[in-house]
């Protein structure tokens, strides 16, 4: 059940329209066709999300059918897979501005929709972009530089740009096209395309439907006309009031302008989008499907359509792979989609999303059913035999348990899991579950689901997020088919019921401690309230296998250790990035040159050794100067007269404390590190409350050149030295140390 999480790099060109495309990383669906599938297996992506799960999976060598009902997200998709070359993408940007307008050109004259005055010399400038407060009924500052006085940056706008824009909103011929192309009078969804054209700032509409309709006109040669709606359609994106100012909203999901927005120049969008548009070339061949015969190897089909369609054209055989990444709602999205279709080719193309315009709110138990319908009727395109894997980006615990619900209840038994929450990831896969019925569990789902939890925590052995625990007991009620049954339910809806009953398990505080907020059980960290059977910390693990790794060669990139990391803690105990992040930066140095990792110097194993050896001489030595009986054995032990423990020293090369935490002697302890832990310590701490209060607490880890500078400090006496350990002079004072 539990899988090893398939890492990848954030990606180089994150391509058009990435704020509504999901964040996929790059090279992590390449990595799972390494691990799984032959060469010539057909892939199937019912829900087309990803373009670059395609291009990815053609670049493999596999064959792949995507079915993508959304015109935009399939444009994107074409364009992906056989991108525009700068050159096209400039050819078209050149028509247009050079497309004759009243008695200029269009260039200048949507340029000059833009016209505003230098706060500085008053020479006349085109803005970049205006600053709206979103009530307001002008704009409140102007983005723009100014060729004669050199000026570049914000200012505030002018009684006359209030009037430009003033003059520019009025409901003209543009609106009344732009609406007509999306609802023309009559047409019951008229009222909803008008709100969804509310997004767009007057003078915005106003400049793109002006160019809309130049497209029309001018006599392009396809690839060159598919080239400028390709700049449409990024600008289209650009000049909306869904983008935040100065930022923020960077993924928006509803369809409602930012509180300040910023109104972008169009035509500067369209310049901009020429380098958005130009990918580089994925060396794959596209495909309109259907076709004859099924596609070749590294061919890309796309299949214009929903995939209930696509079902009845693939009568030559069987997809033995499914690779999907799970498409989230999104009206902002949709809705746009179905608003820019309209523009950029019409009724007829927009016709399959247009009821995106009326269905306003989309909550995970709608994408549930919907999720559901689409894949129940999979099943006859599926071999038997079929391996059926999701990405599931933005993983968050209602889209996890759509997702979940969506797969069981239309016949489909969970297989594996790896789920990296903190980075809101999760991997997982199905298998077709055929006739096998199996009994619902009804009375023991809540037990079932406890011990999911617990098992997580236990194998984790830290403090948890909710995420987790959600998704552990969701993926065990998955795994034994009971969601399936629970779809039947006519009390409530599965997502609610299932809900309920995880909150009725966590509750139980004979179980479960809460760390930090208490008030949703959404919030703060879960952990046990017997935690005896607990693992090692999670954290110290992580920390163990970058140190093994990074000593074990010469030099890594950031994805061979993380991928390393994920291989030795699959599942549920795959570790943010960011940890693994934090143990790399603690034991190597970046190579940004070449883009890997190679161990400090000061971290070779030998070396260390002799540290060690050395601190502890120093220790011991100190000891004994302050007349203590010092024990030199795995610990280092100072006596007092009396015989009683006034110091325990553990000198030790890494920063995991976890196990001495654990087994509750670190109360005497004091643990001495290299410098370059402290760090790690303080990130482990930040993700550990417990190890956050321990530190709070006592002066819990000194670093290796304290010791080195005590032990030859003159003044050093019983009396003073619990406040020397617990000061580290400022000179000496290392920037990434505030915590020790
Ligand atoms: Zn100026």
């Amino acid at each position: 059940m539990d899988l090893s999480f398939p890492p990848g790099y954030p990606p180089l060109q994150p391509g058009p329209l990435a704020r509504f495309l999901p964040p996929l990383e790059e090279g992590s669906i390449a990595r799972v066709l390494e691990d799984y599938g032959k060469p010539d297996d057909l892939i199937l992506d019912p829900f087309g999300a990803s373009p670059r799960l395609a291009v990815e999976a053609g670049r493999s060598g596999r064959a792949v059918l995507v079915a993508t009902n959304n015109p935009v997200t399939r444009f994107v998709l074409q364009h992906t897979v056989q991108p525009f070359t700068q050159a096209e993408l400039q050819a078209a940007l050149a028509r247009l501005a050079a497309a004759p307008k009243d008695d200029s050109r269009l260039e200048p004259f949507l340029l000059d929709l833009y016209r505003t005055e230098c706060v500085r010399c008053g020479a006349l400038v085109i803005a970049e972009s205006f600053i709206w407060e979103r009530e307001a009924e002008g704009p409140s500052h102007k983005v723009y530089v100014c060729d004669r006085c050199n000026y570049a940056g914000e200012g505030p706008a002018t009684k006359a740009d209030w009037e430009r824009a003033r003059i520019l909103s009025r409901r003209g011929l543009q609106h009344a096209i732009a609406l007509e192309r999306v609802a023309p009078a009559g047409d019951p969804d008229r009222r909803h395309a008008e709100a969804a054209l509310s997004v767009y700032p007057g003078r915005a509409l106003y400049a793109l439907i002006t160019l809309v309709n130049k497209l029309e006109q001018l006599v392009f040669e396809p690839r060159l006309k598919a080239a400028a709606q390709a700049l449409m359609l990024s600008a289209f994106d650009s000049v909306n009031a869904l983008w935040g100012y100065p930022e923020g909203r960077s993924r928006p999901r509803q369809l409602i302008a930012s509180q300040r927005y910023r109104e972008d120049n169009v035509w500067r969008a369209l310049e901009r989008a020429v380098r958005t548009w130009a990918l580089d070339d994925p060396g794959v061949q596209g495909t309109i499907w259907p076709e004859d015969g099924l596609p070749s190897p590294g061919v890309v089909a796309i299949f214009p359509g929903p995939v209930r369609e696509l079902v009845p054209t693939l009568t030559d055989g069987r997809a033995r792979f499914l690779l999907t990444v799970l498409p989230r709602p999104n009206q902002a999205y949709w809705t746009l989609s179905a608003l820019w279709a309209a523009w950029l080719w019409g009724k007829t193309a927009t016709a399959p999303i247009k009821v995106a315009l009326r269905r306003r709110r989309y909550d995970w138990a709608w994408h549930a059913g919907a999720l559901r319908t689409v894949l129940a009727g999979l099943a006859p395109l599926l071999d038997p035999e079929a391996t059926i894997m999701a990405f599931v980006p933005e993983a968050e615990p209602g889209f996890i348990a759509a997702a979940l619900a969506g797969f069981d209840g239309a016949g489909f038994r969970l297989e594996g899991r790896a789920l990296r929450l903190d980075d809101r990831q999760a991997f997982l896969t199905w298998s077709l579950a055929g006739d096998s019925r199996i009994p619902a569990l009804t009375g023991e789902v809540q037990q079932r689901m406890a011990s999911a939890a617990i098992g997580a925590l236990l194998a984790r052995g830290e403090p948890t997020p909710y995420p987790l625990l959600h998704a552990a007991s969701w993926c065990e009620l998955a795994r034994e088919r009971q969601l399936a049954h629970l779809w039947q339910s006519e009390e409530s809806h599965i997502l609610s019921a299932v809900g309920d009953i995880l909150e009725a398990t966590l509750v139980d505080r004979e179980i479960f401690d809460r760390l930090g907020s208490f008030i949703e059980p959404e919030s703060g960290l879960y952990w046990l309230t017997d935690p005896s059977d607990a693992n090692q910390p999670l954290a110290d693990r992580v920390e163990e296998i970058v140190l093994e790794t990074l000593r074990q060669g010469e030099s890594f990139t950031l994805v061979e250790v993380d991928d390393q990391v994920c291989q030795t803690l699959p599942g549920l105990l795959t570790p943010d990035r960011r940890l693994v992040h934090a143990c790399l930066i603690s034991y190597a140095q970046e190579d940004p040159q070449e883009g890997v990792w190679r161990l400090r110097s000061e971290d070779d194993p030998e070396r260390r050794a002799v540290d060690c050896q050395e601190i502890r001489y120093l220790l011991a030595e100190m000891g004994q100067r302050l007349g203590f009986t010092v024990l030199d054995k795995d610990l280092l032990t100072w006596l007092d007269e009396q015989g009683r423990q006034v110091y325990v020293f553990v000198v030790s090369e890494t920063a995991v404390l976890g196990a001495a935490l654990e087994a509750g002697e670190a109360d005497s302890l004091t643990f001495v590190l290299p410098g370059g832990r402290a760090a790690l310590v303080e990130e482990k701490a930040r993700r550990d409350p417990r190890l956050r209060q321990w530190l709070q607490n006592r002066v819990g880890v000194v670093k290796f050149r304290h010791v080195r500078r005590l032990a030859v400090e003159i003044g050093l006496s019983r009396e003073n030295l619990g406040m020397r350990l617990a000061i580290d002079p400022p000179a000496h004072h290392d920037p990434q140390l505030p915590l020790l």
